[in-house]
Order: C-alpha cells, then structure tokens, then sequence
C-alpha cells in the first residue's frame, strides 16, 4: 500500500472499472501526500472507494497509469518479472521464425510506457513515463537476466517523453556494447538494425507479417514486377520484392542515411545482382513528379510516418493520407498493387479506408481489398486499451 493517494472527480471512475488504464489530469480531484513523478499512487473514486494502484506522471495529460486492478497485488520487482515472464511466453513460438521481436508492447502487456524490443542478442528499451522512469533499474536487471540477453540497450529519445519532462536518453543501461548494427534474421531474410541511429528501437518490427504478406502477392500475381517503395527506410519491403521475383524495385526515402543502408541490406540477402534504385526525396513532390511523367508501377507501397499526433492533427493527416494515395493509385497500373499503410493511432480502420476509397474515386479507379493489414501478434492489442492499435493497411488490387 502506497501512502499516497489520488482521488478522482464524481463519475470519472467508469473507465477504469472497464480497465482502461490511463487516468486524465482532468478526471482527478485531489492528490494527497505530495507524490515525486512516477511514484505509485492509490486510485479512489470519489466516494473513498479503492479502485487501482497507479504509476503518478504530474506533468503529464495523462495523470496515472494503472499497474493493477488488484488490491493484494503489490508494485514491486516480482509485479514486474511476472509481466515480463508472461510476456515472454507469448513471444516463445515467434523465436522459431525470428530472433527480431517487440518482448513488451507497453500497456498491452500490462506495463504502461515500456516498450522492449529484442534485437539477437540485444534488448532495445524506452521508458515513456515518468513511473515506468522510476522502475528502470529494476526493469532492467529484470530483463537482463532473460536467456541469452547480452546486452541491454536505452533508446528514450522518443518525443513523448517531454510530455513527462523526461529529458531524451540513449545509452548502454547492462552488458556488452551493442555492434554498430546487428543482423536479424527473419523467416529465409536479414535484416541489419542500427540500434543506436535507427529510428524507433532501429527496425520496423511491426510490418514483418506485412513483409510477408507483400512477398506472397507478388510471387502470386506480380511476374517480372517493377516495384515502387515510398517511406522505404532501410529497404526492408525491397527484400521481400525482390525474393518474390520483383526485377526492379524503387525505394524513395527523406533519410539519405536509411538509404545508404540498403545496399548493405541487399548484399546480406544475397541480392548482390538486384538493381539498387534509390531516390532521396520528398516522397509528395516524387510522386507527384512521376504522375506529371505518366510512369507506371506493378507494385506500389506507400508507409509513410505517422501524419496525426494530436486530434488537432487529424484533419490535416487525413487529406495528407488521402493526398499520397490518389497520387499512388494514379501510378499503379490497372491489375497492379498497391499496398498502402497508415500508422496514426488516431486514424482507425474505418476512416483509412474511407480515404483510401475516396483517394481511388478521385483518380478514377476502382480497387479490391485482397488484405487487411495490421500489426503482428508480438504488437498485441488489448481489449481494454484500444489506443494500443495504430498500424493498419490494405493490400489492394487497382483496376
Ligand atoms: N517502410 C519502412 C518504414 C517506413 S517509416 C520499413 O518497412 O522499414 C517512414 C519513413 O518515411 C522513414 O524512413 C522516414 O525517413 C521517411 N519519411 C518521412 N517523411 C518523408 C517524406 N516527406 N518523404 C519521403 N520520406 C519520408
């Protein structure tokens, strides 16, 4: 039992008796006892009632975090090795296919504001609130101790952290000194992760299901594909292409880095022969440019950054999506893919695909939804905790 409390405001209280476990500055009275960040707290309803024990972010929107709903379960290193050891296990029957995987999805594995990523031998951690901040040692001798872990890895540069006044932090936290990239494997493919540049935790972990959902399209429907990769970052989707038999794949990226790291990326691959196209760019102003030259693609994908951070953001994000998809579809060919993405949280399903209907209206096309595109089961979403969904995509046939 904490001996600080938060009380919350009359009626506020039905979210987190559906266990949703985030509670809104706007929905708390009073705090009592004077809590540092990140220290846990007790959640009671207005009428004195306990509800939950919560991690404290005062600065933040998001005024707590719930660790448990459970009035004997006290926030401590066994809390915290049980969740890592359950999520752990759901992880198990990916380590066959892949040695790349996200261990914990932050609240979706009960741990609000973690996120591990495994990377080989190497754990890539973010601490994303000020109570997740405060377990770090904890977490991460935890975590160091998983099988095979050599080395324990922070990337918390991620701009939420200012959110909770935590200043950005990379560096060593256990173990050996991460290789300036690691190679991961992935079903027959491999991937180089630069964890201390790349972005997020160094690779797009949670577009493998897509990577091979891509492959087996165009190894089905695709001969002799000409492939365009917009938002390619380090060429990942490119592998897929090309052992799918694609003969030529574009990638347009912003980051001359991401670019300079797929020749590298090809050569683990074996694809030594594959053509190496790359074009730095502004991919609005590139697509638009080879709609006004009238080029033609077998393939199209778009994943492009998050466009909506905020609701404030979601009308501009929406005709940005809608834009970079009507310019898409002007450029695949009739019987031709495009696979299009969005990872805003704030856009759900329904309103992407509505975009993406009305972005194919306007170019005058038709299309056939062939997939439903979403994030692997290592990203779970949980029930409760619906904002934990962001990725979503739709493999379509242009006609
Ligand atoms: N498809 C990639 C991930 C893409 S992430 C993969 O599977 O690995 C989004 C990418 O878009 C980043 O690499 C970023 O550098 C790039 N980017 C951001 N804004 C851009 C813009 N306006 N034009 C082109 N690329 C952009």
């Amino acid at each position: 039992m904490s001996e600080f409390r938060l009380f919350l405001k009359p009626g506020r209280e039905k979210s987190i008796r559906q266990k949703h476990p985030w509670i809104f500055s706007g929905a708390v009275d009073k705090t009592t006892g004077d809590p540092d960040p990140g220290e846990t707290v007790e959640v009671y309803d207005s009428r004195g009632k306990w509800l939950a024990r919560a991690g404290y972010s005062p600065h933040s929107q998001i005024a707590a975090r719930i660790w448990t709903w459970d009035p004997g379960q006290a926030v401590d290193a066994d809390f915290f090795r049980q969740l890592i050891l359950q999520a752990s296990e759901l992880r198990k029957p990916l380590k066959e296919y892949t040695d790349g995987y996200r261990l914990v999805h932050a609240e979706n594995d009960g741990l609000p504001g973690v996120i591990v990523d495994r990377y080989g031998a190497f754990l890539v951690v973010q601490f994303l609130s000020a109570a997740a901040d405060r377990w770090k040692s904890t977490l991460t001798m935890l975590l160091s101790r998983l099988e095979g872990v050599e080395g324990v890895y922070e990337r918390s540069d991620a701009d939420v952290r200012e959110k909770e006044h935590l200043p950005a932090f990379a560096g060593l936290l256990h173990g050996d000194e991460p290789p300036e990239r690691i190679t991961i494997r992935e079903g027959g493919w491999h991937f180089l992760v630069d964890i201390r540049e790349g972005h997020k935790t160094g690779f797009y972990l949670d577009q493998r299901d897509n990577r091979r959902i891509l492959h087996d399209l165009v190894s089905t429907f695709i001969h002799n594909g000409n492939v365009l990769n917009v938002f390619s970052y380090t060429g990942a989707f490119a592998v897929a292409a090309y052992s799918a038999g694609a003969i030529h794949v574009l990638n347009v990226d912003s980051s001359q880095a991401a670019l300079e790291a797929i020749r590298d990326q090809f050569s683990v691959n074996g694809l030594t022969d594959a053509p190496q196209a790359f074009q730095a760019g502004n991919a609005f102003e590139v697509l638009r440019a080879f709609r006004d030259q009238k080029r033609q693609f077998d393939v199209v994908i778009l994943d492009p950054p998050k466009f909506a951070s905020s609701q404030k953001d979601l009308y501009k994000a929406a005709r940005a999506y809608k834009d970079i998809n009507w310019l898409a579809t002007r450029i695949t060919r009739p019987g031709g893919l495009l696979l299009t993405f969005s990872c805003s949280g704030l856009v759900g399903e329904d309103l992407f695909q509505k975009i993406v209907f009305s972005a194919t209206l306007d170019a005058g096309r038709d299309a056939q939804i062939l997939n439903r595109l979403g994030q692997p089961m290592d990203h779970p979403i949980r029930l409760t905790f619906p904002e934990g969904q962001y990725l979503k995509g739709l493999a379509c046939r242009i006609l």
